[in-house]
């Protein structure tokens, strides 16, 4: 599978502004050609920036899915809706949604069951708060999520899933993970999900990324470990040069076969 980078646009633009990324993204990024590049809009400008990628290789995610399939849900967006604007990923259990908006495993599993459901792909998010690493629960943390919001979900272990490792303390700051931390993590996901399916399962059909105020000062770092098969950009993605380039380190890594 190729490596993938994400961008997380989350709630940060206007329609003006998301209109001209999402073009800036479409000049910009013609060049690459290795790594697939996803963009997550916010729902409203979906259709638009859709619209804007189409013809590209730039392929689109959702933020989120409501964890039912359709009802009276008022607000929410399904997944089903979101497949037919042209979503082939969607962005599942951000740490943002399950601290601030207090989402539940069991809600990130309907979520996941839904994706499928409409023929998507999730990006589980997954990694532990400052106060959990400093008690050293940051792997007790991450077998946890895993098991609580995949174990039920229908369509495992035949679909393809992607782990992103966002450690909280990480996300949307000025700190990041040390890259010689992530390979231990790698390892713990793809032993758990192994243990849960199988190694094939997990050699086949997953891919483990990171995310975590990445900007293209550290991005060489997270590119340069072999199993590492992606990066989940926030703040970086609403610059292009700064996208573009950690996008165009990819591209060089990914080119070498790292
Ligand atoms: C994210 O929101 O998933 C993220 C990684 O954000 P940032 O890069 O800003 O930390």
């Amino acid at each position: 599978m190729r490596r993938i980078l994400i961008a997380n646009w989350k709630m940060n633009l206007n329609h003006q502004t998301q209109t001209q990324l999402a073009e800036d993204f479409k000049k910009r990024l013609k060049k690459i050609k290795q790594l697939e590049i996803v963009v997550a809009p916010s729902f409203v400008h979906l259709q638009e920036v859709s619209e804007i990628f189409n013809g590209t290789n730039i392929k689109l995610a959702a933020q989120d899915v409501a964890f039912e399939k359709s009802g009276a849900f008022t607000g929410e967006v399904s997944a089903g809706e979101v497949r037919e604007i042209g979503c082939q990923y969607a962005i599942i259990g951000h740490s943002e949604r399950r601290i601030k908006l207090n989402e539940t495993e069991k809600m990130v599993s309907g979520k996941i069951n839904q994706c499928y459901g409409a023929g998507m792909i999730p990006i589980l998010c997954v990694g532990e708060t400052s106060e959990e690493r400093m008690r050293n629960e940051t792997e007790s943390v991450i077998i946890k999520q895993l098991y609580d919001s995949i174990y039920k979900v229908s369509g495992l272990p035949e679909k393809e899933i992607i782990i992103a490792y966002e450690p909280v303390w990480a996300v949307g700051g000025s700190q990041f993970l040390d890259p010689d931390e992530l390979a231990p993590i790698a390892f713990l996901v793809k032993k758990t999900l192994s243990a849960m399916y199988s190694e094939k399962f997990y050699n086949n059909n997953v891919r483990f990324i990171y995310g975590g105020s990445v900007n293209s000062i550290i991005a060489p770092a997270f590119w340069s470990a072999k199993f590492l098969d992606g990066l989940l950009i926030g703040a970086a993605s609403l610059d292009i040069e700064e996208f573009y380039n950690i996008a165009s380190e990819g591209e060089t890594f990914s080119a070498r076969g790292q």
